[in-house]
């Protein structure tokens, strides 16, 4: 049986450790700011800023969040991001997405300042992120090698295969355990829609990341045992045995893989809770730098 990689125990070690740097920084004169800006009203949107405000009221970084109309004109947003460029109590800026659809996403994150840039998405941090050079990583696959350090698991010279391609996630793990660097140096395989028979890839990873959005599709017969499993996938299916009427779960068959698996990640408690905390990481360590 596999042991848990426990994301919410690793995650509230993580957030107790950034509460001393933050109170360290405040001693210095410096208190990390994060903003972070909504645009329109999609529910999962406001909920998920709405938990990041709560991270950081939690652990003492200042949060300044922008609620702003749907219909707002695009140059008004990027106005907004440039006014928060200047701001010298803000040093990360998020802007939630999905943008609404007059708005082109890559214009204004583009004009982020890429060192204010907390999520990672800005082309000059994707691209010091594949040559291997201090900048900000995103905080999903951030996350995703934290919690394989914190669990003492070793990926040097192992098969990581990631299962989905999305610059959000798939990419970036990719990229992340490719580095020659503690922590990676990883024999990465990509595997996507383009693959005809994926279990062939799958079947041959040490460890395995799915990052997909389809519901338990990695079933017990298509991995190797003792297999370390990361499932990213955050999937609703219906539960009519649940008062709300739906249970949440990964892309990976969580009963039957963990029969096999060496290690699992639960969902929900496994990945989810990391990412918020390594962008309050990325906001401290902002904060960091404007020190010197
Ligand atoms: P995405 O942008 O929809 O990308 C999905 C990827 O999976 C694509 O590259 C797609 O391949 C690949 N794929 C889809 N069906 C496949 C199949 N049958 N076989 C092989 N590959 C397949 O997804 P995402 O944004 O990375 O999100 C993936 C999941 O992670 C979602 O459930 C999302 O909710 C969750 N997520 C969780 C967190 C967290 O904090 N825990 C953060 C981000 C995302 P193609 O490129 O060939 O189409």
């Amino acid at each position: 049986m596999a042991e848990i990689i426990d994301g919410k125990a690793i995650a509230r070690e993580m957030q107790e450790e950034l509460k001393v740097q933050i109170a360290e920084l405040k001693d210095k004169g410096v208190t990390p700011g994060l903003a972070a800006v909504l645009v329109g009203d999609n529910p999962a949107s406001q909920t998920y800023v709405r938990s990041k405000e709560k991270a950081c009221e939690r652990v003492g970084v200042y949060s300044d969040v922008r609620k702003l109309p749907a219909d707002l004109p695009e140059k008004d947003l990027v106005a907004l991001v440039e006014e928060l460029n200047n701001d010298p109590k803000i040093h990360g800026i998020l802007v939630q997405l999905p943008l609404p659809k007059h708005i082109d996403e890559s214009k204004v994150l583009l004009a982020i300042n890429p060192d204010k840039d907390v999520d990672g998405f800005h082309p000059v941090n994707v691209g010091k992120m594949v040559v291997g050079e201090p900048g900000f990583l995103p905080c999903t696959p951030h996350g995703i090698q934290m919690l394989l350090i914190r669990s003492g698991i070793e990926t040097k010279g192992k098969h990581v295969v990631v299962v989905g391609r999305s610059n959000i996630v798939g990419k970036p793990i990719a990229n992340i355990l490719l580095q020659k660097k503690e922590g990676a140096n990883a024999i990465v395989t990509v595997v996507h829609t383009a693959a005809t028979d994926m279990s062939y890839f799958i079947r041959q990873a040490d460890i395995l990341i799915v990052a997909v959005g389809r519901p338990e599709m990695i079933t017990a017969d298509m991995v190797k045992e003792g297999v370390v499993v990361i499932d990213v996938g955050i999937n609703r299916v219906d539960d009519p045995s649940r008062e709300r009427g739906y249970r949440l779960t990964g892309d990976v068959d969580f009963a039957g893989v963990s029969e096999k698996a060496s290690h699992i990640t639960p969902v929900p408690g496994g990945v989810g809770p990391m990412t918020i905390t390594m962008l309050l990481h990325n906001t401290v360590e902002s904060a960091r730098r404007t020190l010197g």
